[in-house]
């Protein structure tokens, strides 16, 4: 390949615009976030937001890497799943900067590029991933040519539901850094804590997972008079549990003894641990990415496009948005 991939991510409240050299070599993304002072995201709201910061964003990825725009040879954009208007931006930005250099597009699969950044940063073979965003919840491990969900959210996302337990106490998204911090306030000022009067329902459902119960549930909680770093801390563990629980089920089932966490939930330092405390107990290993890599970036769709162009590009009529797609349906070309 010549040139360097430029990756748009526009799933959601992120514009963000990445690289990967011509070798293939992520470089950090420059990113820009809609948080807004109250409420939660209105995906015309985001939209605008990402029209409004995209030129300068663009100009300021290439800058920070000592780049022109004929530096470029392919253009990948998120081509879903995520928030329609959103995504809408991120395409026609990515077709117009492809015609105007009138080099490949390739429109790429959000949840894949969360997975093949962890791959690729944590030179993982063969791992289960445990997807854990604000939208979306997997688990999800490779066979037969494609990534599979063996487990998922039935509701909510994790990330939304800290995000909204978060917003119901006043704090401002995104929630779950602060939710993280209140829980590690907690066990400082109570070093042996203990569940009574802080329970929470379980978010297991079989192989998949849901987390409105436990919103529900956290916020009661709070509502009896309950501290808040209590239940910030019990809400964590509940949650995080859930995932881990599912996950480990998923290597037992698999045979596979990686774990790979990706998402914006897994820079949490309490999902981190539990993960390797879980894996190392199967004698398999945890693996997560630096948190820039965790939370939506550019830099994935950059590095996801550029595995993906040795074997098809996306044209300008195969281009349109899919809000909806799905882990699975994106053929594993690639090593
Ligand atoms: P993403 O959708 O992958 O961009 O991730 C954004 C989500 O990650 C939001 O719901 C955030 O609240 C969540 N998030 C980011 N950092 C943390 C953290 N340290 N602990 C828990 N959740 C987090
Ligand atoms: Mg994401």
């Amino acid at each position: 390949m010549s040139g360097w991939t430029l990756g748009i991510e526009t799933t959601a409240h992120t514009l963000s615009f990445g690289l990967v050299n011509p070798d293939g070599e992520p470089f950090p993304a420059a990113s820009d976030t809609l948080r807004p002072d109250e409420g939660g995201i209105h995906p015309r709201e985001a939209a605008d937001h990402h029209k409004d910061v995209a030129a300068g964003l663009y100009q300021k990825v290439l800058d920070m890497h000592g780049l022109q725009p004929t530096d470029l040879g392919a253009v990948a954009y998120s081509q879903g799943p995520g928030l329609g208007p959103c995504l809408r931006v991120g395409a026609s930005i990515a077709r117009g900067i492809a015609t105007r250099l009138n080099v490949p597009l390739i429109g790429v699969n959000h949840c894949v590029a969360h997975i093949e950044i962890g791959r690729q940063q944590c030179g993982c073979d063969d791992p289960v991933l445990l997807y854990v965003s604000g939208g979306n919840t997997q688990v999800i491990a490779r066979l037969n040519g494609r990534y599979r969900v063996l487990g998922e959210t039935l509701d909510i996302g994790i990330g939304n539901m800290l995000d909204k337990f978060a917003r119901q106490q006043g704090i401002p998204f995104p929630g779950g850094p602060k939710i993280e911090s209140l829980a590690k306030a907690y066990l400082e000022r109570c070093p042996e804590p203990s569940m009574e009067g802080l329970e929470l329902p379980y978010a297991v459902r079989g192989m998949d997972l849901a987390f409105s119960g436990l919103l529900t549930a956290a916020q009661r909680l709070v509502d009896n008079g309950q501290p808040l770093d209590a239940v910030c801390w019990s809400l964590q563990e509940h949650a995080f549990a859930s995932c881990v629980e599912v996950a480990e089920r998923a290597m037992a089932h698999t045979g596979k003894r990686e774990l790979l966490l990706g998402g914006g939930v897994a820079c949490n330092e309490r999902m981190r641990s539990m993960s390797t405390m879980m894996a190392e107990d199967r004698d398999g290993s945890s693996h997560a990415p630096p948190k820039m890599y965790c939370i939506d970036n550019g830099t994935m769709i950059a590095l996801l496009g550029a595995l993906e162009l040795a074997n098809r590009t996306t044209s300008l009529e195969g281009s349109a948005i899919d809000q909806y797609l799905r882990t699975d349906q994106t053929p594993i070309q690639w090593a």
